[in-house]
């Protein structure tokens, strides 16, 4: 694989072999990630809008490549889902995440990201249920994060793998809100208990009137369907007290914190939890 010299593996040659080759090597240095421990957890606090609590830490996946250094998901999770190896790499994920959970405040949740590949292998509930024995922590805490796409690429069973981790008590969130073609009906076709409204429209609310004007009426729609709302990506003051006019429940982004280590997770836990 070529290198860029910023620790990203290269898929844009205009040469065919030299991408088909890049793709290979990041998948045969994925297979030694797993089986070498060279992932680990980040996790996102999610602040009540109030700005007091802590109500839930999103998981963010890491890998520390030992000669790239950092990759990001968005680069090695697709090669993951293609090359068979995006199950292994979620039962971990679930794993940790519900492990480092336990020790928390029980009063905050823990969101796992869970692709739309994932939800194709039957096994994945099965692999949910061990992860929350495991840890002991109560199902209730779980919070999966799904994406239109899950029902794009609908094999027939997602939404019965949906309402069956909901009859455990698990919680499911409606990732990025809005980018999709028909993000609408997919509000009929399951009762998800929250919509995290896409970073896009969180981005331009306090310079464009209609992204204002969307997040208004995202915020409205989720209220009458009895949903609960996660603002991601806020970055400004001005976009805060924005959300918190139109009611936004709770709140993510590099305002309040960036994805940040399980130690100091465990610790903003804890300080949070003492106030
Ligand atoms: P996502 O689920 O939409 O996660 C939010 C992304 O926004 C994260 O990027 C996070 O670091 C970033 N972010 C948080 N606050 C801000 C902000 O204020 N401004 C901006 N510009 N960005 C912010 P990250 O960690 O690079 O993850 C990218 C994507 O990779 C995630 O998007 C998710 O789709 C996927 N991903 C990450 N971890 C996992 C995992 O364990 N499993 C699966 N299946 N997908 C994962
Ligand atoms: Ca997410
Ligand atoms: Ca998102
Ligand atoms: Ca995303």
């Amino acid at each position: 694989a070529k290198h860029d010299g910023r620790g990203a593996y290269r898929f844009f040659e205009p040469d065919l072999d030299a991408q088909a080759q890049a793709r290979r090597q990041l998948e045969i240095d994925l297979r030694e990630a797993l089986a070498e421990g060279q992932f680990h957890l980040h996790f996102q606090p999610i602040y009540a809008a109030s700005g007091d609590r802590i109500v839930c830490f999103e998981t963010l996946l890491r890998w520390n490549h030992p000669v790239r250094g950092a990759v990001g998901p968005d680069v090695f999770i697709p090669v993951a889902e293609e090359c068979g190896l995006i199950g292994r790499m979620g039962e971990w994920v679930l794993n940790e995440a519900c492990r480092h959970a336990r020790a928390w405040d029980p009063a905050i949740r823990i969101a796992v990201n869970v692709s739309a590949r994932q939800f194709r292998n039957p096994g994945l509930n099965a692999s949910i249920l061990q992860a929350l024995a495991n840890s002991g922590i109560d199902p209730k805490r779980l919070e999966i994060e799904i994406t239109e796409s899950i029902f794009l690429d609908d094999g027939g069973d997602t939404i019965a793998m949906l309402h069956s981790l909901r009859a455990l008590g698990v919680r499911i969130a409606l990732d990025d809100f809005g980018t999709g073609y028909s993000s609408l009906s997919y509000l009929r076709s399951f009762p998800f208990d929250k919509i995290k409204i896409d970073k896009s429209f969180v981005n331009d609310i306090s310079r464009a009137a209609d992204a204002e004007a969307i997040v208004h009426a995202i915020l409205q729609l989720a209220t009458a369907l009895g949903m609960e709302t996660t603002a991601e990506g806020v970055e400004t003051q001005e976009q805060l007290d924005k959300l918190r006019s139109h009611g936004c429940d709770s709140i993510q982004g590099y305002l309040m914190s960036r994805p940040i280590s399980a130690a100091e997770a465990g610790r903003l836990a804890d300080t949070v939890a003492a106030a």
